[in-house]
């Protein structure tokens, strides 16, 4: 199973494997004590699915607290590289929230602007998803980013 997002009129699909949905699930802060937690989002194009293969982290060199998550940017970039070797291609990153229904902070918009200036990615634009409590994909905030512009995407159930 996954979940698949249309992405505008383009005719192609985000979708979000199991496995990911699964690690999501695990990192979910659904305990008041648990702190955020997030990593960083690798898969494949597949004709017209963007397939969303792999999540990783949190990792023990970040930074992690109940309303932040600060990641390990060096960490993360030779992640990058390995991961490249062998066909995963980075998309973008995860966060928890400890929300429901998430939804972006100021922080989390102007972040993914500036990763998406700085970053080598392979789409054209940059993916966030923010893991909420609430089941998914209710409880997922997935959203497409660009220098100056984003778009949150709607999942094919949700519509
Ligand atoms: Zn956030």
């Amino acid at each position: 199973m996954s979940i698949q997002y249309p992405i505008g009129e383009s005719g192609q699909f985000l979708a979000i494997e199991q496995n990911v949905l699964d690690h999501f699930v695990k990192w979910r802060q659904v305990d008041p004590k648990m702190p955020e937690a997030g990593g960083q989002l690798f898969g494949a194009v597949e004709g017209q699915f963007i397939q969303v293969k792999l999540a990783t982290g949190p990792r023990r060199s970040d930074r992690r607290g109940r309303f932040f998550f600060v990641a390990d940017r060096l960490a993360e970039r030779r992640e990058i590289s390995t991961l490249h070797k062998s066909g995963l291609h980075y998309f973008g990153d995860w966060h928890t929230h400890p929300q429901c229904i998430p939804t972006p902070s100021a922080t989390d918009i102007l972040s993914m602007a500036d990763l998406f200036a700085r970053s080598k990615h392979e789409l054209n634009a940059f993916l966030m998803v923010i893991v909420g409590t609430a089941v998914f994909p209710e409880g997922l905030h997935v959203s497409l980013h660009e220098a100056s512009s984003w778009s949150k995407l709607a999942s094919k159930n949700s519509q």
